[in-house]
């Protein structure tokens, strides 16, 4: 067993067998851990098997790889989904809180004036703001 990494001419390295263990049992040797900073055989293997250790069974055999993969982009195209959902549901908030925001300044001028239509102009905001807060209800996590 050599300790060197490999040119990328070879078969790989004969270490990627421990990194696969390691990355599965989460426990990792210091030079263990070095090695894979330098070799980039086992560099590579040790981010494959950190990519499937959130979708493959934890301790169960690796033995379908149509299953596996189709989890693991499953996985991705459900994170990449979630990043971009971000801005977008950061947005609404924003334009919630600058419609109450908005509202409030409306009614406590109006409020001034004639409480009655106060009331009748806080329900009619309510009533338009009510489709947007109940989106924004079942959006969230
Ligand atoms: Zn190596």
């Amino acid at each position: 067993m050599t300790a060197e990494p490999t040119d990328g001419s070879g078969p790989g390295c004969d270490r990627e067998p421990e990194v696969v263990d390691a990355s599965r049992s989460g426990h990792w040797p210091a030079e263990l851990d070095r090695h894979t900073g330098d070799c980039p055989d086992c560099a590579e293997t040790r981010w494959i098997a950190e990519a499937l250790r959130g979708v493959a069974p934890p301790d169960g055999p690796l033995t379908d790889a149509g299953g596996l993969w189709a989890r693991l982009d499953l996985r991705v195209r459900r994170e990449a989904a979630e990043r971009a959902e971000r801005p977008v549901m950061l947005a609404h908030r924003l334009a919630l809180a600058a419609l109450t925001g908005c509202a409030w300044v409306t009614v406590s001028w109006t409020w001034q004036n004639s409480p009655v239509v106060a009331w009748v102009v806080a329900a009619g905001l309510a009533v338009l703001a009510a489709p947007g807060a109940a989106a924004l209800w079942f959006a969230r996590d």
